[in-house]
């Protein structure tokens, strides 16, 4: 190939050139086959190539792609907001569309700081967040973001948001077992807010299941219950960042679900348009509408390419076919096969500390010791060596872990599209295998 002036991650290595994606597996230049165990960044939850998708795009392109939301509204914009509400528990009815991950946890926190200001209070401005968590990569949502690895550079730039420990109970600095720990560490955020003061504090946010920066952390039973009620309790507006769990990918359309809470203002992203075309939302219920919808009437936030006709079109088919094919309702059976199968890998290798997650976002944490459960050290970069080898083998797993040094270990996500089948999934454990034999 010609020289590269594209930036890409690591700029001193060579990548594999994409030719095509096919259901659950995708191939390079070179023919090489690839199990997409990841769903790219846990995006591509109905698998590659999918034609009524590919249709849908062409027959809005054909119509129009982009008109700008503050002189026109469209068709497709106009179903997918009704079709979000449908969806939605509770009264989440109200959607903002924006283009990635972080602008919709942006928006969700711009939203939450109006709710407060268009009834008087000024002062309730801070959006309070968890350690080992990952809301994006633009300044706010990294300001709420306690992943400290992406954080590290920008620190002067950042506000202080995050303020307690995640619900990671392979690590409990309690040293407790649920639910027996009473949610300590839920607990911790009502000590934060007296601290901080509940004058100053407009919501708090979290991801259901914790992502990229703790490797499919899923919290005990009442953790969730906990949480709302400390932010019922204190004024404070309860914010789920569902950019990675949302659209099905716990077995649920919201993880929250799966803990029995309904948020105030929850965000999607990746599976929303499942990687057919960049589009997320900040979903509001009708609760923190109305006195927005009394008052200026406007959420005070935008992008040029919101709600643009040809990315609500994509996301409305995608919805669309995940309802056709009933794929939401089979991936608990599906996720809860595959992790007892990942689990059975622990007697094998000795490295493999912990398995978990929900559904099919599901994580394996690396370890020195199975039973001291000691971290390897992070400069021995064992999840990138895990990642290289899995792409050797044809095998495509998700980069995980905060980089708190002995705090959060190595870990990897395991997040196959939601299509996946029973013999696919056979295939990828035993490329798990063959991975995990040659890291060995
Ligand atoms: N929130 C969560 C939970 C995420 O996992 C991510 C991305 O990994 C984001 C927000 C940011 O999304 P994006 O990368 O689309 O900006």
């Amino acid at each position: 190939m010609e020289k590269s002036f594209l930036i890409k991650p690591m700029l001193d290595e060579i990548y594999p050139v994409i030719d095509y994606g096919k259901g659950v597996y995708l191939y390079d230049m070179e023919g090489k086959k690839y199990l997409d165990a990841a769903s790219g960044a846990v995006t591509a939850n109905i698998g590659h190539g999918v034609l009524e998708i590919i249709e849908a795009m062409e027959e809005q392109a054909k119509k129009v792609s982009f008109v700008y939301r503050s002189q026109f509204t469209s068709e497709a914009a106009e179903k997918l907001a009704k079709k979000i509400a449908d969806w939605m528990p509770g009264d989440l009815n109200w959607s903002f569309f924006v283009n990635s991950g972080s602008e919709a946890t942006e928006t969700a926190m711009k939203m939450a700081i109006q709710y407060w200001q268009e009834q008087g209070i000024l002062t309730k401005t801070k959006v309070l967040s968890r350690w080992v968590s990952y809301h994006g990569i633009t300044l706010g949502a990294l300001s709420m973001s306690g992943h400290t690895g992406r954080r590290a550079r920008f620190v002067p730039l950042l506000e202080d948001f995050p303020v307690i420990n995640p619900p990671y109970c392979y690590r409990c600095p309690y040293n407790l077992e649920a639910p027996a720990c009473g949610y300590a560490c839920a607990n911790e955020l009502e000590m934060a807010i007296k601290r901080i003061g509940a004058d100053q504090i407009a919501a708090f946010i979290a991801e259901p299941v914790i992502g990229a920066a703790g490797g499919a952390i899923a919290p005990p039973k009442d953790y969730f219950k906990t949480i709302k009620k400390i932010c019922e309790d204190n004024n404070i507006l309860f914010i789920a960042d569902e950019v990675m769990t949302g659209f099905g990918r716990t077995g649920t359309v919201l993880a929250c679900e799966q803990w029995d809470v309904i948020p105030d203002i929850v965000a999607f992203g990746k599976g929303m348009g499942a990687g057919y075309a960049p589009i997320a939302a900040a979903v509001a219920s009708e609760k923190v509408m109305a006195p927005i919808l009394a008052g200026t009437k406007s959420v005070m936030s935008g992008h040029t390419l919101s709600a643009n006709p040809q990315s609500c079109a994509v996301s409305l088919a995608v919805l669309e076919y995940l309802e056709k094919n009933v794929i939401i309702k089979e991936v608990e059976s599906k996720g809860i096969f595959l992790k007892n199968q990942l689990e059975k890998l622990k007697e094998q290798f000795s490295f493999i500390g912990d398995v978990r997650g929900k559904g099919l976002l599901l994580g394996i944490e690396f370890v020195e010791d199975q039973e001291t459960k000691t971290p390897f050290p992070r400069k021995a970069f064992i999840t990138q060596k895990v990642v290289r080898i899995a792409m050797e083998k044809g095998l495509l797993v998700y980069p995980a872990g905060a980089g708190i040094d002995g705090v959060n270990g190595d870990a990897i996500i395991i997040s196959p599209p939601l299509t996946i089948t029973e013999k696919e999934i056979e295939n990828l454990l035993l490329l798990v295998k063959e991975t995990l034999a040659a890291f060995s």
